[in-house]
């Protein structure tokens, strides 16, 4: 872990050759976290190198990467140094500096999906903008402008109204809702509390957008209309660099406090709904241009509209039931997709899976005075990860269950430590052996 660029294997580009053998291109990723770490899990079933670039030393991704780079893959001059290892770059997050991956194209650097992408994606409001301008149904927004924006977005798309940060968002941690006109401000607040308790080493420019924000109106944030969803819906589709493209079946996302929590494939919708939300996720990813996979998040409202939340140009947090569930895990296709090797089979080998998330919890404790303190944060051996540990324990006594534990070094709440993915003959089954796992949960818990 955290080799010296030195000390790992170096590779020469090849982006004029055709790409013929899975063994001879050294795949560079910037990120390491879990989607990294499973990413180079296929890698090593299918002899793939991939090489790692994270700022942190003990990054998931690390141990199992033919090499970790340790830096931070938002620093121009470390990005450049680390793509000369590369004959294919690609990433595990979109918060990346993508002016140097345009730079780095343009002297023939192989990057997939292209800079284009990630430019338009790392961006959510010029997502929006990209999206509305190729005819894909959105819920409304607008930009701020000044203070007068925010009484506008209340009269145009009423209350609850969504503020977003147009960057550097994840897990929901961008948003902030306000029910009124005068809780604007004050959602925007609560979301700067909470997002220090929250905050990850690359996610101080995060916390400093929403600390502008507060100043005044600034270009940080975006105003969003309420979608009124009876469900979250979300489709992976992969795109080969012959352009061809091919969908993951329908999954339902269900989120709590805007965080993933369980994902259930298939989808439990009609035929029609199915085919709306898969052809909104194929024009989405039409308009886009590399190869990999892309993640586009829907929304279903109660008139049977689809309406796209967002995409993701990577493999995503509601296609890890892939890797036991359908042919080909969206881990392993996104390889294929970027090394130009043939798509596989997206189709579901399984009849039914669930995802389950493991979160971090906090921590509560009694400080020397005597009051309840919060700690922000566990360690290793702590209650929170005991408490995770025995939900694994039970995870390994229950047919089709698989375990995925990230081995971050430290649990917040709220942080994606593992999953566990749950198949078996019908989702009415997998449902049962879901609850079985959580009830005996809380009985522990009491
Ligand atoms: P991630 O990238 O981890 O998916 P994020 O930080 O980019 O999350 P969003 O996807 O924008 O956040 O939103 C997170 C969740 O908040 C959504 O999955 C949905 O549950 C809710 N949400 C987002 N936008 C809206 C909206 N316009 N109306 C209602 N709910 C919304
Ligand atoms: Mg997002
Ligand atoms: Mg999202």
């Amino acid at each position: 872990r955290g080799s010296s660029p030195e000390s790992c294997n170096t590779s020469h580009r090849k982006h004029d050759l055709p790409i013929h053998g899975v063994s001879e291109t050294i795949i560079g990723v910037l990120g390491g976290g879990q989607l990294g770490w499973m990413l180079c899990q296929a890698a090593s079933q299918m002899a793939i190198k991939v090489v790692v670039l994270d700022p942190m030393e003990n990054c998931p991704a690390g141990a199992l990467s033919h090499c970790h780079v340790v830096g931070s893959y938002d620093d121009s001059v470390t990005v450049e140094e680390f793509a000369k290892r590369c004959s294919v770059l690609t990433v595990e997050i979109e918060h990346v500096n993508v002016a140097t991956l345009e730079k780095l194209e343009q002297q023939g650097l192989d990057v997939q999906p292209k800079a284009s992408t990630i430019r338009i994606i790392q961006d959510k409001y010029l997502q929006k903008v990209h999206f509305a301008r190729h005819g894909i149904p959105l819920p409304k927004f607008m930009k701020i402008d000044d203070p007068e924006s925010a009484q506008k977005a209340g009269d145009l798309f009423g209350y609850p109204l969504m503020i977003k940060s147009k960057r550097l968002a994840y897990d929901g941690r961008g948003n902030a809702v306000a029910n009124t006109e005068e809780e604007i401000s004050s959602a925007v607040q609560s979301k700067i509390f909470a997002s220090v308790n929250n905050l990850e080493l690359h996610y101080n420019t995060f916390l400093a957008t929403l600390s502008a924000a507060l100043g005044g109106y600034d270009h940080g944030l975006y105003f969003e209309q309420w979608a009124p969803f009876v469900k979250e819906l979300a489709v992976i589709v992969a795109r080969g660099r012959d352009q061809s493209m091919l969908c993951y079946p329908v999954v339902e996302t269900i989120h709590r406090e805007n965080i993933c929590h369980i994902v259930k494939a298939p989808a439990n919708v009609p035929l029609k709904i199915r085919k709306l939300a898969t052809d909104v996720a194929y024009k989405a990813v039409s308009s886009l241009e590399g190869a990999g996979v892309f993640a586009v998040e829907l929304f279903l409202t109660e008139d049977g509209q689809i309406l796209l939340n967002e995409v993701a140009p990577r493999p995503h947090n509601s296609g890890h039931h892939t890797i036991e569930s359908c042919f080909t895990s969206q881990y392993e296709q996104h390889l294929r997709a970027i090394l130009g090797l043939q798509l596989g089979d997206p189709s579901m080998k399984t009849q039914a899976a669930i995802m389950y998330n493991i979160l971090g919890e906090d921590e509560v404790a009694t400080n020397s005075t005597g009051f309840i303190s919060y700690q922000l944060s566990c360690l290793q051996g702590e209650p929170g990860f005991l408490l995770a540990h025995q939900l694994i324990g039970r995870a390994l006594g229950i047919s089709g269950a698989t375990v995925h534990w990230y081995d971050k070094p430290e649990m917040r709440k709220q942080r994606k430590m593992g999953h566990i993915t749950i198949v078996g003959p019908s989702m009415a089954i997998v449902e049962t052996r879901l609850k079985f796992l959580l009830n005996e949960e809380l009985l522990n818990g009491d």
